[in-house]
């Protein structure tokens, strides 16, 4: 076996789920390192600095919340949280307090793969070139320009206010992951007050217009509603 394989911490205190997913990834060439404690897994992490953790929230010994509070005081190891949970604010919470992206259970093994995928190219890109990554963008016929701040659908331009070009920006510098409203919010004003949700979403609905998107209809971007949006896809090498 090679030893340059992608190194994943899963922390899962529920055996068959763990045996599913390090099946599953072991499949796609994967190394799993497999706690099923919040304790087992700072110390695993600790050993091996694995290059992606997949998260449950509910473990037996503590929430999986204060491990990955614990993490980023550590470090910026990518984190992918696995989680019952289908509520909007624990999503929330667990993006704001630096998770990457979630997997919602009961989970496809496609959808899984491809987060884990996504995160860890996304992380490599972002370590690779810091938050604002020179040169191009592109994503099937969208094409952005970063040095020209100008964005171009099928070699033809869409102007957009500088708001809105930000806005297309940022989600393409985080493109696959899911951000926050008070995440893009922050990254765009600077802060988050009232109102400012209702802003974005005008500026958003602005954008789909700017790009003929009739309503319902799919485009780059996905809203869930009370989490946030992201572009679906992954950044062309
Ligand atoms: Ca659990």
């Amino acid at each position: 076996m090679t030893n340059n394989r992608y190194k994943i911490l899963l922390v899962e205190d529920e055996a068959n789920i763990r045996l599913v997913v390090t099946t599953l990834l072991e499949s796609a060439e994967y190394q799993v390192i497999q706690a099923g404690t919040c304790a087992l897994a700072q110390t695993l992490w600790a050993s091996y600095q694995p290059d992606l953790v997949i998260l449950d929230l509910g473990l037996p010994d503590q929430d999986g919340m204060s491990f990955l509070r614990w993490l980023r005081q550590e470090s910026l190891t990518p984190v992918i949280v696995l989680s019952a949970r289908s509520d909007e604010k624990d999503k929330v919470d667990a993006l704001d307090a630096g998770a990457n992206d979630y997997v919602t259970k009961p989970f496809g093994s496609a959808e899984l793969l491809a987060r884990v995928r996504t995160t860890l190219r996304n992380y490599r890109h972002s370590a690779a070139e810091g938050r604002l990554p020179g040169g191009r963008f592109q994503l099937r016929d969208l094409v952005i320009d970063y040095d020209a701040r100008r964005l171009f659908r099928n070699g033809e331009e869409i102007k957009l206010t500088q708001t809105e070009y930000n806005i297309i920006a940022l989600l393409s510098e985080h493109c696959g992951k899911m951000m926050t409203y008070s995440a893009i919010i922050k990254g765009i004003w600077g802060y988050s007050g009232e109102g400012s949700i209702k802003k974005l979403q005008v500026n958003m609905a602005n954008i789909r217009k700017k790009f003929g998107v009739k309503p319902g209809e799919s485009w780059y971007i996905t809203n869930e509603l009370g989490v946030g949006y992201r572009m679906e896809g992954e950044r062309e090498e």
